[in-house]
């Protein structure tokens, strides 16, 4: 474990805060904070990734020692850790906030592997920075639990995001308002260590134009193209061109992919957005189960619903447009701003089109196929159908003679089911028509359905149920939830219940269907 090397581009070309204290407070002309974790009580190993780990070149006995808790609790650092944490802003809720930052998160630093990849560690929950404002640094538990789990889960669905190595439980407690209803409760504290070639967000860059150090902007949109797009050639002025233009296409196939297979952040502040399209900061996250545009699991998003599944691509353009805002000072102008903003819209377009045709076996999209699609949507969402049980099913539909049968397992309500299944009868006749056209042999069309409809997604009561016993001190759902996950594209014989529907005592529970941000 001592042998990983590091290389921290960040603290060493970037200026920071010349400030040594971790006292809350504006930080100014610097990009990051030097600060340490603050120690916990008794740090002890409750989950890990096996792939995250040999990535990083740790074997099963170096994840089991001693240290390797002490390290990643925040007790220990390794030779050539240079921990930080980082100065950003942003947008939360539409509305400008400031300047925010790693308030509990800090980096240990930029660890290199054996095949050059770069991957920075950052702790999550390891203690007080500048950046904490009036919070604590820590993390309960509970959401610990849930970022390790999605974040691992989604990039076995392929779809881009930061990964987690591992999950440390502190051995101390974090006071919670879960609801910031005036009852707050102990609850297990925990630090997750993330990773990702980088964690910047649109926010780095906003809070510098916020501020007008135009100096700074630049620098670090330079230090950003150079560390984290080296693909990215010629003169400074086409570079940053086609970076906001690459940041903007990365974006649109995010989104594509989160409604691919339904998910929903629930908080796409500027802040939460990476700079490279990943999936970043899991907080009050969830996913569809019956099919609705307008679900959002965020309840302090609960009124504005401006996060719910169904705007998440526009908030996508959205953001991009605070951060095309704010980098016009090192653009100059604002048509390479303006462009990458259109690209957004036809990338988006183009790769909304390509997952659509996988999540129904079609060859390729056609103009009539929009209306097809609409039709389908009403009903699922008039019918409560749940929509992984449904694209799964609908890869078993025989198109010579289509049937409501593969799919009926995916209908919460009886009585809906009945009332809406002509409706079905009639779309199945109309989608098995048209996927008839293509000529794809029935296996290879079962094929392409199911690479592109999960059988196994991080359902919100399945994650709270490994949260339930393992704060109870059993941690082996745990571990068999990220084992499922691992394969979600795959029927795994035997493991049935996770791909189950949400079953009813989930349907109004907190951790289920309602989550918070407090975390
Ligand atoms: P989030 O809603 O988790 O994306 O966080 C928004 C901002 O609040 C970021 O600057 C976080 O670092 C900060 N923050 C969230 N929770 C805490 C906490 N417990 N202690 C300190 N800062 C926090
Ligand atoms: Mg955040």
């Amino acid at each position: 474990m001592r042998s990983l090397q590091f290389d921290n581009r960040f603290v060493r070309e970037l200026p920071g805060d010349p400030e040594p204290s971790p006292h809350v407070r504006q930080v100014h002309g610097a990009c990051y904070s030097r600060v340490m974790p603050t120690p916990v009580r008794e740090p002890r190993l409750i989950a890990w990734s096996p792939e995250m780990a040999s990535a990083l070149g740790f074997d099963e006995a170096d994840v089991r020692s001693p240290e390797f808790a002490q390290v990643f609790g925040g007790n220990a650092l390794l030779p050539g850790m240079e921990p930080y944490a980082a100065c950003y802003g942003g947008h939360q809720f539409g509305n400008w906030a400031g300047q925010l930052g790693d308030g509990r998160a800090i980096t240990l630093g930029e660890a290199v592997n054996a095949k050059g990849e770069r991957y920075e560690l950052q702790l999550k929950g390891a203690g007080k920075t500048p950046y904490s404002r009036t919070a604590d640094g820590r993390a309960v538990l509970r959401s610990s639990i849930r970022e390790f789990l999605c974040s691992e889960a989604m990039h076995h669905l392929g779809i881009p995001t930061t990964r987690a190595l591992c999950i440390v439980g502190t051995g101390e407690d974090v006071i919670r308002d879960m609801f910031y209803d005036g009852h707050p409760r102990a609850e297990p504290g925990a630090v997750v260590c993330r990773v990702a070639p980088s964690f910047i967000r649109f926010g780095n860059f906003e809070i510098f134009s916020a501020r007008g150090d135009e100096q700074l902007l630049a620098q670090l949109v330079d230090f950003t193209i150079a560390r984290d797009f080296p693909e990215l050639g010629g003169t400074t002025e086409t570079r940053r061109t086609e970076w906001f233009h690459t940041v903007c296409e990365r974006t649109a196939r995010l989104m594509a992919e989160w409604m691919r297979v339904g998910f929903v952040h629930g908080v796409m502040n500027t802040d939460n957005m990476s700079i490279l399209g990943l999936t970043i900061d899991y907080g009050p996250y969830g996913w569809i189960d019956n099919f609705d545009p307008d679900w959002t699991p965020n309840t302090t998003d609960a009124s504005g619903r401006r996060y719910r599944f169904g705007n998440q691509p526009g908030i996508g353009q959205w953001n991009l447009w605070q951060l095309g805002n704010a980098l016009y000072p090192a653009f100059g102008s604002v048509e390479p701003l303006q462009e990458g903003l259109d690209r957004y819209a036809v990338v988006y377009a183009r790769e909304r089109e390509r997952t659509l045709a996988g999540k129904l076996g079609l060859t390729m999209f056609h103009e009539g196929d929009s209306e097809l699609v609409d039709t389908l949507h009403t009903l699922l969402a008039r019918a409560e159908v749940d929509m992984t049980i449904f694209f799964r099913g609908l890869a078993d539909v025989d198109l010579q003679q289509p049937s409501i049968e593969p799919v009926r397992e995916a209908f919460y309500n009886e009585a809906l089911l009945e009332r809406e299944s002509a409706a079905f009868a009639d779309w199945l006749a109309r989608y098995a028509a048209r996927a008839l056209q293509d000529g794809v042999p029935p296996e290879l069309r079962r094929e392409r359905m199911n690479a592109a409809n999960p059988c196994y997604v991080l359902r919100n009561y399945l994650a709270q149920e490994a949260i339930d016993a393992a704060e109870q001190g059993d941690n082996a759902l745990i571990l068999e939830l990220l084992d499922v996950m691992r394969r979600p594209y795959e029927d795994q014989p035997g493991r049935e219940r996770f791909a189950a529907k949400r079953p009813d005592w989930a349907r109004q529970r907190a951790g289920c269907s309602m989550l918070s941000c407090s975390s």
